[in-house]
């Protein structure tokens, strides 16, 4: 079954005719015409013979192209029900490709609750080049259209967002910036597309890091850029070459291999959060959970309505204080402190010193991020384990305050 030739995914046949998860295993990946493999190859060649001077060979050297980037930017479209996809060599880099479409005098809607590297790109590589950028929060979607201005050019959301989970409401925003003649851009990353597809709520971008999820095994770099929209395409596309941020055949075979079980993957995740994130709740040590799935999280109603399931990704506050999140930390056993999420292995971080330290502090606190923030990707080990681990690195945390208090004691005394 081919349901795409990598030669001319551009004209693939419609995406809906096949399930999410055939689609994940097939889309732009027939076996291989040559041998009958059933994995789609890894061409590792950086160039390719020609037959004749002013042919038009499908691939010609790697920055433009190569069979397995083909496959995998097929697949990615498929998996966002859209007609053309790009590939990354990061999730910032497919944020870089997006930007390409702005000039000097332009500005950009983005939603003030960001992913860290997306506002450093924003505020300290293209302010520079005299790109403006109001950041306002899109959980009102008025605000959105309040900040419209004659030379807006992009509106970009991130729902759910990094690392407060909050939610943005795409088809309300999206028709605000269409209705205006402006580009709406959802980095879709935290959702992925099995529990959300921005473009059929009106998106004309979405953008990934496949770092995360998508790929969810924690081994590659990527990102991508996926749109239904042709003229847009052929633009990012002509930048991507430009550019030439790209993934190498190796990194496009293992994002594919991941992709194949995105959606058991991500239910997984989703099932294991449900239970972390009850578990939390109940916790004394905890102030606040920050999870979609919540009954109490205030855009309950709106998760419900946009996203299939609740993700894998929790946020909650400890006091705000250092010493006992960093008492927390040292009580983990089968949690890791990193950066990144999405991966089968369960990770934790500090968003004010880790994802989110670009952001200057003051700005930081007043969008909600405290230093008793800690941000969860629950992977997919037994939740009761994980449960437990955290259960003791939440008494480890709590301990702290009584060591403070007991060590002020000590000094009063
Ligand atoms: C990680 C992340 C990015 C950046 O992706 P990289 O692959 O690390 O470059 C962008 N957006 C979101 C929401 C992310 O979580």
């Amino acid at each position: 079954m081919a349901i795409t030739s990598t030669k001319h995914h551009d004209t693939h046949e419609p995406a809906h005719r096949y399930g999410f998860d055939t689609l994940a295993i097939h889309a732009g990946q027939p076996n291989d015409p040559l041998t009958g493999a059933v994995n789609f190859p890894i061409y590792q060649t950086s160039t390719y013979g020609q037959e004749e001077i002013g042919g038009k060979p499908d691939f010609c050297y790697t920055r433009t192209g190569h069979p397995t980037r083909a496959a995998l930017e097929a697949n990615l479209a498929a998996l966002e029900g859209a007609r053309f996809g790009l590939a990354f060599s990061s999730g910032m880099a497919a944020i870089n490709n997006v930007l390409n479409l702005l000039q000097a005098g332009d500005h950009v809607i983005a939603c003030r609750d960001l992913y860290g590297g997306a506002y450093r790109i924003f505020t300290k590589l293209y302010a520079k080049f005299d790109v403006s950028f109001t950041f306002v929060d899109t959980r009102d979607p008025g605000s959105v259209r309040r900040a419209i201005r004659d030379n807006t050019r992009l509106l970009w959301l991130e729902t759910p967002s990094n690392p407060l989970l909050t939610l943005t409401d795409i088809e309300a925003c999206t028709s605000l910036a269409r209705r205006a003649g402006v580009w709406s851009v959802v980095d879709n990353t935290f959702a992925t597309p099995v529990l959300q597809r921005p473009l059929r709520l009106g998106a004309d971008i979405v953008v990934h890091s496949t770092t995360k999820y998508l790929n969810g095994h924690s081994d590659v770099l990527g990102g991508a850029v996926i749109t239904s929209d042709a003229e847009l395409h052929e633009k990012l596309k002509f930048f991507q070459n430009c550019v030439g941020a790209v993934p190498g055949p190796q990194d496009c075979f293992l994002t594919l291999r991941g992709l194949k079980t995105l959606s058991l993957r991500v239910q997984r995740h989703c099932d294991n959060a449900r239970r972390i994130a009850a578990f939390l709740e109940t916790h004394p040590a905890i102030k606040r959970v920050h999870y979609p799935g919540a009954a109490h999280h205030p855009q309950a109603e709106l998760a419900r309505r946009q996203l299939s399931d609740f993700g894998g990704v929790i946020s909650f506050e400890l006091e705000d204080d250092i010493e006992r999140v960093k008492r927390f930390s040292r009580g983990c056993r089968l949690w890791t402190l990193a950066e990144s999420l999405g991966g089968v292995k369960s990770l934790f971080c500090h968003p004010a010193t880790m994802t989110h330290a670009s952001v200057e502090p003051d700005v930081r606190r007043a969008n909600g991020i405290t230093d008793g923030l800690i941000r969860l990707s629950v992977g997919l080990e037994d939740a009761s384990d994980l449960i437990r681990d955290l259960d003791a690195a939440l008494d480890a945390a709590r301990d702290a305050t009584r060591d403070a208090r007991s060590a002020r004691h000590r000094v009063e005394a």
